[in-house]
């Protein structure tokens, strides 16, 4: 076998992974956040609900002072009905008073109407509340899950850099060099495995020459159509007839336009 072969493959392997893993770093910002959405909505609602309470208590104190002022002033009214000289003056007086005893009625109403609404709101608080809580546990045990993926995905790095070191010392600079030019033209797939006589990096058929050098695997050889590096896997396997036929490329389709 050729003694490049191996650590080539070897290589693209650790890139690969390399590659996946450094895609979900990338996504890990995104995760945590994901994970605080729950906890920032329930602490926002808590926040509304607070508010909302805070102001009904005070209006429903701003309510029980207007009681307040309005009884002192009906008082002052009563107190004044033994001063009447006049009957007209007298009963012009008790309709007041009955007017104001109407209001006092009303404001009354407001104020039960207002305890009502606070009750609600404070059963409607503890609930947030308790959501709030739970949200609270979920969001940190998840993001402690996260933390815990993103350390091994760190420390799995690490050790893939040091295994890509001592592959890339095992190989020449040229074939380095050109691992590199076929790995970014060829979607990170630098070296496909040949099967059945099929190059999987493009999925042609290649001619059975070339498939017996692949096998005899003493010089590396690279695919005909997509000048991938091949290596050897196996016995043929069965594959659909579809991928075997070449696949039209877009300088031919421009040509039947
Ligand atoms: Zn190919």
């Amino acid at each position: 076998m050729n003694p490049y072969l191996q650590p080539l493959i070897q290589l693209q392997t650790l890139d690969l992974r390399i590659m996946e893993i450094k895609e979900q770093q990338r996504k890990a910002p995104a995760l945590i956040e994901a994970a605080e959405a729950p906890l920032r909505d329930a602490v926002r609602l808590l926040t509304e609900l607070t508010s909302a309470v805070e102001a009904q208590t005070k209006e429903r104190r701003d309510r029980e002072r207007d009681l307040e002022i309005h009884e002192s002033q009906t008082e002052k009214l009563r107190a004044r009905l033994s001063e009447l000289k006049t009957n007209k003056e007298y009963q012009a007086h008790l309709f007041e008073i009955e007017m104001a005893n109407k209001r006092k009625g009303e404001i009354e109403e407001q104020i039960l109407l207002l305890m009502e609404r606070v009750e609600k709101g404070q059963q409607e608080l503890r609930q947030a509340q308790a959501r709030k809580t739970e949200a609270e546990q979920r969001s940190t045990k998840e993001k402690a899950r996260l933390e815990a993926v993103s350390a091994g995905l760190v420390s799995e790095l690490a050790e893939l850099e040091q295994k890509r070191k001592a592959s890339v010392a095992l190989l020449d600079s040229k074939l380095l060099e050109r691992y590199k030019k076929l790995k970014a033209a060829r979607k990170d797939l630098a070296v496909a495995p040949l099967r059945g006589g099929i190059c999987f990096g493009c999925r042609l058929q290649l001619p059975p020459q070339l498939v017996a050098e692949v096998k005899r695997s003493d010089e590396l050889q690279s695919c005909t159509y997509c000048q991938r590096i091949l290596y050897w896997d196996g016995e043929p396997l069965p594959v659909p007839a579809a991928t075997t036929e070449p696949v039209e490329s877009p300088d031919d389709l421009k040509e039947t336009v």
